[in-house]
């Protein structure tokens, strides 16, 4: 079953480094889509391009991330406007707030947050949100923009069930990554276990999280089927359905095209030694 990795630095170091061979081995893993998210105006650019490199296959998002949000500052976001208007995006992100990251400034966050929350909605696009340590704070602006708002993918999502109820209303899916494959993430992996199938979809966060079996800094999209074998274990269903039914979410929330089945354009026979 193609899979879609809903979250993959593919412009970052190292998997820009060496892309071709990162591609053909999550191809050989049956990872059909990759969806590139960016923290700023270099690397939306550096995601477009990707995209435009490998149509139907690599897909972009552009936006600030809360990191690059200084304190008191309300940065130019003129840039992404035109970005947007272009064209060549699947969802605005990553955006959100975070209130562990030293200096953080979540007044001014919130405000870049909600400023790239109206593009999104006004692009038609989802968002793709980093959150920790404002996790109620930010179920209080998704949730002021009231019905009809862009719903998207709660990235590494680490909140509260009532939380992610909430925002499930509103269209939020749980992004389910690295922390789901190991055993002492506990709380993650009980969080996983009570989400329905159909509201989740799955990550990496490549090269960053680390898996069960890949260090964090080392992981490759890949490693979605490794996400998809564990989320199979916590919910009791057959890795199959697993793969089908969140890519199915994936493709539909960021309206990708039909996707082939990637065992389908591996040159020769798929390999299972790599
Ligand atoms: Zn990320």
């Amino acid at each position: 079953m193609a899979l879609v990795d809903t979250h993959v630095h593919l412009a970052d170091t190292p998997l820009a480094g060496d892309l071709p061979g990162v591609l053909s081995r999550a191809r050989a893993a049956g990872i059909a889509a990759f969806v590139v998210p960016s923290g700023d105006e270099a690397s939306s650019r550096s995601a477009r391009d990707l995209a435009r490199l490998h149509p139907g296959e690599v897909f972009a998002a552009a936006g600030l991330h809360p990191w690059e949000v200084g304190a008191g500052g309300l940065p130019d976001l003129r840039w992404l406007e035109a970005m947007l208007a272009e064209g060549g995006f699947v969802a605005v992100g990553e955006t959100g707030l975070d209130g562990v990251v030293a200096g953080a400034d979540l007044d001014a966050q919130e405000r870049v947050f909600r400023i790239q929350a109206g593009l999104a909605r006004e692009a038609g696009l989802p968002l793709i949100v980093h959150v920790r340590g404002a996790f109620d704070r930010t179920a209080r602006v998704l949730e002021s923009l009231g019905p009809g708002g862009p719903g998207g993918v709660l990235h590494a999502f680490g909140g509260s069930a009532e939380v992610a109820t909430r925002l499930r209303r509103l269209g939020f899916l749980r992004g389910v990554g690295g922390a789901a494959t190991r055993p002492e993430a506990v709380n993650v992996r009980k969080a996983v276990a009570a989400t329905p199938l159909d509201a989740m979809v799955l990550e990496t966060d490549a090269p960053y999280i680390g898996t069960r079996l890949r260090p964090k800094g080392s992981v490759e999209p890949a490693a979605v089927a490794e996400v998809r074998d564990a989320v199979a274990i916590l919910l009791g269903v057959a890795p199959d359905e697993v793969g089908a039914r969140t890519s199915a979410t994936a493709r539909g929330l960021f309206r990708l095209p039909g996707i082939r089945n990637p065992s389908s354009c591996v040159p020769g026979p798929a390999s299972s030694t790599r």
